[in-house]
C-alpha cells in the first residue's frame, strides 16, 4: 500500500446488535489485528467474531467493479464454482448508474410507483438506512420499502408499540447486573448476543437466578437457575400459565397496576383458562415448576426480560410478546435498574435502521404513514410528495413479485442494498423464483450474493470497515464506525452510491463535505427523528464515540433506563393486551412428522456472506451441520458425524449430522447461514398477523439417511 504506517482506528464492531467497540489495527491498506475496546456495552470484551471475524474485507471475492449482466443469461442459483463472467460483464460507473436508476424510472413510467420496491439493510448506517427510505419513498413514490427487522423482530415491535408505545429495549444488557431474576427466553445468547451472554454469566456467579425458557437447551442452560423446556410452538400456553399463576397467587403488584396499567380486569378474566395445571400438558412443563418460577419471579427484588427470535419469529410471535410485557407490568418489573423488557437485537444496526423509517408503515421515529399530521410533516420537511399508504413487507414484496399482470401492486423493479433475500427469506425455492422474475433487479453489495446473482445490475459497495457511520445497538446507543481502509478498486461508499442512485432518478440532492457528506446526512436525520437524539450531534458523537437515546439536549447524558415514570402511549400507562392459543401454521403430520427450527452458531452470521469468507470462523464451522438429540438420531437410525437429508413440503437439503442432546425429541435444528445445505428451502413463509414476521421457528419436515 502507499502508506506503509501502522495505525489504529477506533469503530464499532460489524456484526451483532451488541455493539461491542474495538480498535482495529491496520498496515497499510490491511486491517492486521483487532482490540475490544472500553465501550458502554462490552468493556474491552469481543466475541470470536469480533475477535477474528474482519478479514472478508480482503478476500479476493470482493466486488471491485460494477457488473451488468449478460443479454439472454437466465436468472437462476449458480453452479457451484460457476464464473460469473459467464453472467456478467464489467462495466464503469457511469454505465452502471445509466441502467440502474434507468430501468427502475422505465418501470415506474409504464407501470407507476407501486411497481417498485426496495430493500435496505441493518448491516449498514444509520445514515444509509436514512438515504434509503427516503429515495424509495420520495424517488420510487411509494413506501414499499423494508429490511431485516421483518425477518427478526417485527412481532416484538409491534406488541411493544401496542403495549408500551416505544419498540426499542427499556433497559441495557447491562442491568443484570442489577437483576435478582433474569429471565431468558427465545433466546441463544452464548451464540447470537455473546459478550451479552457474558454480563449474563456474571450476574449469575455473584447470585442472580436465571431461567432459561426455550425448546432447545443451550449453553446458557449450564449456569441457569431453572430451565423451562417448553414443547415448540406452545409459548403463550407457557407464559399465559406464568400470568395466571402470578394472579392466582396474590403476587400482582397492586400499586403500580392501579397507578401504570390499563387492561388488567380483562386479562384477568381471560387468563382463568390457563392455570397452570391446564397449560402443564400443552406446554410440558410441571405446573409447579410452572408456580416456583412465577412466584421467584414476582417476588424478585428486581427481575428482568431478555429474548430473541425464539420469541419472534412465529405466526403468535406477537402474541408471545404480549404476555412478556403483561409479566413485566403485572408484577412491576419495569422502569427501575434491573427490570423492563430487553428484545435482543440481532445485527448491528437493526435498531438504528428501523429507526431511521426503513420500515413500510412507519417514516422515521416510527410516524406512521397514514398518519396524515405526520405525512404532511415530513412533505414539508423534505419538500416532496408522500404516499399515505403504508407499503409492503419484505415476505409481501415478493409474493407481490409473482402477482399476475393485471395486479395494479405487482412488484417489477427492486433495489436492494447489503441484504441477501435470495438465502434470508423463508420458502427460497418461492423467493428466488420471485428476485429472478423481477424485470429490473439492482443489487448493492461487497460480494456477489446469492441475491447479486440473480441482478441486472451490481454496485460494489462498501464494507463496514471502509467507511464513516453510525450504527445504535440493542441497549440504544449510538455508536460512531470509523474508517480503517479504504474500498477495494472501484468499490464505493454506499451513501455515495445511494446519492448517484438519487441524482439519476431526478432528485436533487445534496450533502456536502467530505465522505459523500455522512455528517450532513446525519444532522438532518436528526432533526427528522422528532427530538428521540435532538442532544446526539455530529460534533459530540465525534467526541464521545457513543452516546444513549432518549437525548434531548446536549445537556442530557442520555436515558439508558426509560419508562420510569409514564409510558409513551397515549394513556401514559402499558396498555395490556390478552393472547391466547394460535398453533404454529404447519404441524408435524405422517408425512413430515418432525419440526424444523432455524437459527445461527457462534460463528456464523446470518446468510454467511461475511463470516465464511473468515479465514479463522470458516476454519472452525466450516460444514453445514443439524443438530439432533442423540435418542432421537438413534430413533432415525441416523448417527453422528452421518449425512442426512432433510425435506419439508418446499424443499429438501443435505448435509452432516450432530449431536446436540439440548436440542429436544422430535426436532432437528440447522444453522441458515449455508448455501450449500440453505435452511430457508425448507422453512415456511406464513406470516403472523400483526408483525408480519415469517414463521422461522417452526414447520414440518423429515430426516432420513442421505
Ligand atoms: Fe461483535 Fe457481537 Fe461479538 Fe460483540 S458480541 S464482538 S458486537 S459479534
Amino acid at each position: 500500500g502507499s502508506q506503509a504506517m501502522d495505525r489504529s482506528v477506533d469503530s464499532v464492531c460489524p456484526f451483532c446488535g451488541v455493539g461491542c467497540l474495538v480498535t482495529w489495527q491496520v498496515r497499510g491498506e490491511k486491517i492486521v489485528g483487532v482490540q475490544g475496546r472500553d465501550g458502554p456495552a462490552n468493556e474491552g470484551r469481543l466475541c470470536v467474531k469480533g475477535r477474528f471475524g474482519f478479514d472478508y474485507i480482503h478476500h479476493p471475492d470482493r466486488l471491485t467493479a460494477p457488473l451488468v449482466r449478460k443479454p439472454g443469461v437466465p436468472k437462476r442459483m449458480p453452479e457451484p464454482g460457476a464464473d460469473w463472467r459467464d453472467t456478467f460483464r464489467e462495466a464503469s460507473w457511469d454505465e452502471a448508474l445509466a441502467l440502474a436508476a434507468g430501468g427502475l424510472l422505465q418501470l415506474r413510467s409504464a407501470h407507476g410507483p407501486k411497481a417498485l420496491a426496495g430493500f435496505g439493510s441493518a448491516k449498514g448506517s444509520n445514515e444509509e438506512a436514512y438515504l434509503f427510505q427516503k429515495l424509495v419513498r420520495i424517488g420510487f413514490g411509494s413506501n414499499n420499502v423494508d429490511h431485516c427487522t421483518r425477518l427478526c423482530h417485527a412481532s416484538s415491535v409491534a406488541a411493544l408499540l401496542e403495549g408500551v408505545g416505544s419498540g426499542a429495549v427499556s433497559n441495557p444488557v447491562r442491568d443484570v447486573e442489577f437483576s435478582d431474576l433474569i429471565f431468558v427466553i427465545g433466546s441463544n445468547p452464548t451464540s447470537n448476543h455473546p459478550v451479552a451472554a457474558t454480563w449474563m454469566k456474571n450476574a449469575a456467579q455473584r447470585g442472580a437466578k436465571i431461567v432459561l425458557a426455550d425448546p432447545r437447551i443451550t449453553d446458557l442452560g449450564a449456569h441457569a437457575w431453572r430451565t423451562l423446556q417448553f414443547r415448540a410452538d406452545s409459548d403463550v400456553a407457557l407464559l399465559n400459565a406464568l400470568l395466571h399463576a402470578v394472579i392466582d397467587e396474590g403476587l400482582v403488584n397492586e400499586a403500580f397496576v392501579r397507578e401504570r396499567v390499563e387492561g388488567f380486569d380483562e386479562l384477568r378474566a381471560h387468563l382463568a383458562a390457563f392455570s397452570p395445571e391446564a397449560m402443564a400438558p400443552i406446554c410440558g412443563i410441571a405446573a409447579p415448576l410452572l408456580r416456583e418460577v412465577a412466584r421467584a419471579f414476582a417476588s424478585a427484588k428486581n427481575a428482568m426480560i431478555l429474548w430473541g427470535m425464539g420469541v419472534s419469529q412465529h405466526v403468535h410471535g406477537t402474541d408471545n410478546v404480549r404476555c412478556l410485557i403483561a409479566l413485566a407490568a403485572i408484577t412491576g418489573q419495569i422502569g427501575r435498574p434491573g427490570t423492563g423488557l430487553h428484545p435482543l437485537r440481532g445485527q448491528n444496526n437493526v435498531q438504528g435502521a428501523s429507526d431511521a423509517g426503513l420500515i413500510p408503515m412507519m417514516l422515521p421515529n416510527y410516524q406512521r404513514v397514514d398518519d396524515p399530521g405526520a405525512l404532511a410533516w415530513f412533505e414539508n420537511f423534505w419538500g416532496q410528495p408522500l404516499d399515505g399508504e403504508p407499503g409492503y413487507t419484505v415476505v409481501e414484496i415478493l409474493h407481490k413479485a409473482l402477482a399476475p399482470d393485471a395486479d395494479p401492486h405487482k412488484i417489477r423493479g427492486m433495489y436492494i442494498m447489503g441484504e441477501n433475500p435470495a438465502m434470508s427469506d423463508p420458502d427460497l425455492n418461492h423467493a428466488r423464483h420471485a428476485l429472478g422474475s423481477l424485470s429490473h433487479l439492482v443489487v448493492q453489495d461487497i460480494f456477489l450474493t446469492e441475491t447479486a446473482w440473480l441482478a441486472d445490475v451490481v454496485l460494489p459497495a462498501s464494507s463496514w470497515m471502509e467507511k464513516t457511520g453510525t450504527a445504535s445497538n440493542t441497549d440504544r446507543m449510538v455508536q460512531l464506525g470509523r474508517p480503517a481502509v479504504a474500498p477495494p478498486g472501484d468499490a464505493r461508499a454506499d451513501l455515495w452510491i445511494l446519492q448517484q442512485m438519487a441524482a439519476g432518478m431526478g432528485l436533487d440532492w445534496h450533502y456536502p463535505g467530505d465522505e459523500s457528506g455522512v455528517a450532513a446526512v446525519y444532522e438532518e436525520m436528526r432533526l427528522a427523528m422528532h427530538g428521540a437524539i435532538a442532544g446526539i450531534t455530529w460534533d459530540r458523537l465525534l467526541c464521545e464515540g457513543s452516546v444513549t437515546y432518549p437525548c434531548l439536549s446536549l445537556e442530557d447524558p442520555g436515558q439508558p433506563i426509560v419508562f420510569r415514570e409514564r409510558f409513551p402511549t397515549a394513556s401514559g400507562r402499558v396498555r395490556l393486551v390478552p393472547a391466547g392459543l394460535v398453533p404454529g401454521d404447519e404441524q408435524p403430520d405422517a408425512d413430515y412428522p418432525l419440526v424444523l427450527i432455524t437459527g445461527r452458531q457462534l460463528e456464523h452470521w446470518h446468510t454467511g456472506s461475511m463470516t465464511r469468507r473468515s479465514e479463522v470462523l470458516d476454519a472452525i464451522e466450516p460444514v453445514a451441520t443439524a443438530s439432533m438429540n442423540a435418542a432421537e438420531m438413534a430413533r432415525l437410525g441416523l448417527v453422528a458425524g452421518g449425512r442426512a437429508r432433510i425435506a419439508s413440503r418446499r424443499g429438501s437439503v443435505e448435509l452432516m449430522l450432530r449431536r446436540d442432546d439440548g436440542t429436544p425429541d422430535g426436532t432437528v435444528f440447522l444453522p441458515f447461514a449455508y448455501r450449500e445445505a440453505a435452511a430457508n428451502l425448507l422453512t415456511n413463509s406464513a406470516l403472523d398477523p400483526f408483525g408480519k414476521i415469517p414463521e422461522f421457528k417452526y414447520c414440518a419436515v423429515r430426516v432420513a439417511k442421505a
